[in-house]
């Protein structure tokens, strides 16, 4: 077996693909130049920056299968894939912990003002009065999306002594008796919740489903933490809801523009943003070659 791999993914997977296969590790490749090279391999392996087209598909006349180091498959023309009977295979389970924590992370820096603490002090001001925080014990934590992500957030949000409210369409037992969450409909969960936080994938039901209506129906205190996906949101309506006071804040890790730029959320006062840092742990990302590496072994029955 002979596999590629196109983007740089953590050794221990590379370590693994090792036991069965030869590997040639070739980043930076230029489209061209894949499909120069792709011909001569059964295994293509990729992170978020080699697309693999139509035309690579077509001219990897050995390839058995396709691996997609993370979670979207954005990359890769999974439709051309099936048709030629290769196999996709990716690692959404690898960022669930990452992204959980960068909840936690963005909840606290929320309410205990730590951009703003760390902006003054490297300016030289000493802003004890003007910082006063508040605790995340007791507060309504709503979770959009029970899935993976969703419920370890909730686990952690649980150990913060908050109370957790859900919205999700499959509903999941385990969850709510280990956290005492209690399941509701969306206006509910936006109208009692003081954090909002947003875990389910894009999907033509998904788009927007943050638009007006529903951060009209949110407490004027409340903060809205995106780290699913930018589309999720409408941003237009966000930004106007932030401006007016209608919400107090968002946290937000994607965008529907990757970066980006322009969007007049860059310049609000009452927004924590992260560079769609979700999955950007060491630990995530090694996870990510791990579960590929033994995915593909799976798959070719080594
Ligand atoms: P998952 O598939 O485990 O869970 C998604 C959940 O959303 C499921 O329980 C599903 O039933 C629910 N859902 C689907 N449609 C819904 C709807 N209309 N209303 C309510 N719930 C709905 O996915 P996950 O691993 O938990 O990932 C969640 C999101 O996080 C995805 O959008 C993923 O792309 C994103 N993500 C972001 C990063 C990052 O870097 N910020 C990293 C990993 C994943």
């Amino acid at each position: 077996m002979k596999a590629l791999i196109a983007d740089k993914i953590h050794e221990d997977g590379v370590k693994m693909l090792r036991e069965f296969a030869e590997i040639d590790v070739s980043t930076g490749l230029k489209p061209a130049e894949l499909i120069a090279k792709i011909g001569g391999y059964d295994i293509l392996v990729v992170r978020s920056a080699t697309k693999v087209t139509k035309e690579v598909i077509d001219a990897g006349k050995q390839l058995k299968i396709i691996a997609r180091a993370g979670v979207g498959l954005d990359n890769i023309d999974v439709e051309a894939a099936k048709a030629r009977g290769i196999k996709v295979v990716n690692a959404p389970e690898a960022p669930t912990v990452a992204v959980a924590e960068l909840v936690l992370g963005s909840m606290l820096s929320w309410v205990r003002h730590l951009p703003q603490a760390d902006a003054g002090m490297k300016a030289g001001r000493w802003e004890k009065a003007q910082l006063m925080g508040s605790e995340l014990r007791g507060k309504a934590l709503g979770i959009v999306g029970t899935g993976r992500i969703g419920r370890a957030v909730g686990y952690k949000a649980k150990a913060f002594l908050m109370n957790l409210l859900a919205y999700d369409p499959i509903q999941s037992a385990e969850f709510t008796e280990r956290t005492g969450a209690k399941y509701a409909d969306l206006d509910t969960l936006l109208r009692e919740s003081d954090f909002v936080t947003l875990h389910v994938p894009l999907t033509p039901q998904t788009r927007h489903m943050i638009g007006k209506r529903e951060l009209g129906l949110m407490k004027a205190s409340a903060v809205l933490i995106n780290t699913s996906r930018g589309g999720v949101i409408d941003e237009v309506a966000l930004a106007e809801a932030l401006r007016q006071g209608k919400i107090a804040g968002a946290c937000l890790d994607v965008y529907e523009k990757e970066p980006p730029v322009g969007s007049p959320l860059l310049k609000l006062p009452n927004v924590v943003l992260t560079p769609h840092l979700g999955a950007s742990t060491v630990e995530a990302q090694r996870d990510a070659s791990i579960i590929v590496a033994q995915k593909i072994k799976e798959a070719l029955g080594q």
